[in-house]
């Protein structure tokens, strides 16, 4: 080293590594070491993006469709998002209140950028997706984890709402389907949120990115159409990653306001630009494209949600709510906290994963990574028969315990 060691921006002392980062690196040198891993971990679908998908990125690349694009992404695509919102939830949209970013976690990056600063808290249902806490760190802003109760069902209640709520809350992130928890939020709930914001002025973002992963036959109660007064306030977070299999490709999309989106374009214009060419096309062809694929994906996530249900909640002492939504489920293995395997103690669910990974070859992440330190997430995007014998060896791991 030389003599000068160049410290880091003070602003990356406020963001923590991901407790998962430690599990994934472990599970894939055991793996490239050989072991037999099964891997719980992944957050994205065990599908390929469909055929026509990829025939229309092809066809983009063969055309030499390959030049920067608008800022908020090619008009096809954002009238085909309007279109595809008017056709499945009657919702009005122009295309200027339309941003196509790198992905759905951009999306929410630009939005945090554009939305929230110093001085601004946000309130965030916990168990949350890992991403928020950051992205609303970096913007300079607060979050407020609102804890969700597994009791309720990891519903949210207006009593947590006050509770948490100060002068200060600029707005609240919804996620519905849950990742990690997979709970859908209750009309009731929806209810209490508009309610406050109406109230209040808050600007809710709903992420949406699971919304076409919802195994009851009712429709997925949405804050839209409980209060269509909100719609001002409202930002859609949604994309092709979960619902067409294209995590690589990075397309996601926010609608709201058209002042805010014009604010979030201003941030893309100075970062990333525009999102490829490439993958806007490819997801114009999803959008506006045949929709059976997210069906059927659906259908085929069902029977393995309900397998690793009725396994998880055979084991004593573990609890687990049912996932109305997305491909995860959310065990509380707390009751074996306190208890060892030759002679090593598990304090929490990262020891809990670590114990798993190291003694059973399976990779999960830890529930503390997700604000919840008695769960741990399995991911149900996986074979049948890995699931099963992940079950086998989660009852083994968890026998050997004591
Ligand atoms: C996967 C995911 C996203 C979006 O991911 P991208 O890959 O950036 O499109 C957003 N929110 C949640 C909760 C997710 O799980």
């Amino acid at each position: 080293m030389g003599e000068n060691v160049i410290a880091l921006a003070q602003r990356m002392s406020l963001v923590k590594p991901s407790p998962t980062l430690a599990v994934n690196a472990k599970a894939k040198q055991m793996k490239a070491e050989g072991a037999d891993i099964l891997n719980f971990s992944v957050g994205e679908p065990d599908f390929a993006t469909p055929d026509h998908v990829c025939a229309a990125g092809i066809k983009a690349i063969e055309e030499k469709f390959t030049r920067y694009t608008a800022v908020p992404g090619i008009i096809e695509l954002r009238q085909a998002i309007v279109d595809r919102f008017k056709e499945d939830h009657g919702w009005e949209y122009e295309p200027d209140q339309v941003q196509v970013s790198c992905g759905g976690k951009h999306g929410l990056y630009n939005m945090a950028q554009a939305l929230f600063g110093a001085g601004d808290e946000v309130l965030i249902p916990t168990p949350y997706w890992v991403s928020y806490p950051p992205i609303v760190t970096l913007a300079g802003a607060t979050p407020v984890e609102v804890p969700l109760e597994e009791k309720d069902d990891f519903d949210l209640t207006a009593e947590n709402l006050k509770a948490f709520a100060t002068a200060k809350t600029k707005g609240i992130i919804l996620n519905s389907p849950s990742n990690p928890t997979g709970a859908v939020f209750s009309e009731k709930s929806l209810r209490a949120v508009a309610d406050m914001a109406l109230a209040e002025g808050w600007v809710v973002i709903v992420d949406d990115i699971y919304d076409t992963i919802v195994y009851n036959d009712e429709p997925l109660p949405h804050i839209l159409d409980i209060e269509p007064k909100l719609k001002d306030q409202v930002i859609i977070l949604n994309g092709v990653s979960k619902s067409f299999a294209m995590p690589g490709w990075r397309i996601g999309y926010s609608l709201g306001p058209k002042h805010i989106i014009a604010g979030m374009n201003k941030i893309q214009s100075q970062s990333t630009s525009n999102p490829s060419s490439v993958a806007q096309r490819a997801a114009l062809a999803a959008v506006s494209g045949p929709q059976n694929f997210p069906r059927d994906m659906k259908v085929s996530f069902q029977p393995r949600r309900d397998f690793i249900i009725a396994e998880l909640t055979s084991i004593a002492g573990v609890t687990c709510v049912v996932p109305n939504g997305a491909f995860y489920v959310f065990p509380n293995l707390s009751a074996y906290f306190g208890k060892a395997f030759e002679g090593k103690k598990i304090e929490g669910s990262v020891d809990m994963s670590a114990y798993l990974l190291e003694k059973s070859f399976m990779a999960t992440v830890p529930g503390a990574a997700f604000g919840a330190d008695e769960f741990v997430r399995f991911s149900f995007a996986a074979s049948m028969d890995d699931i099963k014998e992940g079950m086998r060896r989660l009852k083994e791991a968890l026998s050997n315990l004591s």
